[in-house]
């Protein structure tokens, strides 16, 4: 039987600290480092994601750096990105404001079918928790975004999230 395989573009956005590098470093690797190098600028990497029980979605990741002084950088990546992760620290509120206004930013200027997931990371740290799941989930319902509660460190719902970002990929036949 032939495979099937398509590549697409991921961009991840979303203010400093909240974990993008970690997640794809997760994502790709299978590994947690507590004490990563902050990306400067964009990182690049690719990572494939099978779809039983004939594709293969490979997708290029940029990894881009959410420090201020890089924000003028990002049209640059999510231009010509199918699939965005919009990434907030669900221990800091004003973390998700920031992605808020990522979403927004991305649903004006990127292509009209991108696909976005909201990713509230950090999900181990129950007890410093800052957002409410049910607000959060709400808002990406109302925004037409996927939602996953991850953590980088644990590894929960981190491949889960790709996966279902990959399902909602364009395959043609
Ligand atoms: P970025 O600037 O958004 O790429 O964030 P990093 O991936 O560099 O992570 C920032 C800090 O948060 C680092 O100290 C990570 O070890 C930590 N971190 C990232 N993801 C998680 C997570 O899921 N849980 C916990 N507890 N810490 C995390």
């Amino acid at each position: 039987m032939s495979e099937r395989f398509a590549q697409f573009k991921l961009v991840l956005l979303g203010e400093s600290a909240v974990g993008k590098s970690s997640l794809v470093n997760r994502f790709a690797k299978d590994r947690f480092d507590e004490f990563r190098q902050s990306t400067i600028g964009a990182a690049f990497l690719t990572q494939s994601v099978r779809l039983e029980p004939d594709t293969v979605i490979k997708f290029e990741i940029w990894d881009t750096a959410g420090q201020e002084r890089y924000k003028s950088l990002a049209p640059m990546y999510y231009r010509n990105a199918n699939c965005a992760v919009v990434v907030f620290d669900l221990t800091s509120s004003t973390s998700l404001g920031r992605a808020k206004s990522w979403v927004k930013e991305l649903q004006l200027q990127a292509s009209d079918n991108i696909v976005i997931a909201l990713a509230a990371n950090k999900a181990d740290l129950t007890s410093k928790r800052q957002v409410d799941r049910e607000e959060a989930a709400e808002y990406a319902r109302e925004a037409g975004l996927l939602y996953f509660e991850t953590s980088a460190k644990t590894g929960e719902s981190v491949k889960e999230m790709f996966k279902a970002i990959a399902e909602r990929m364009p395959i043609e036949d």
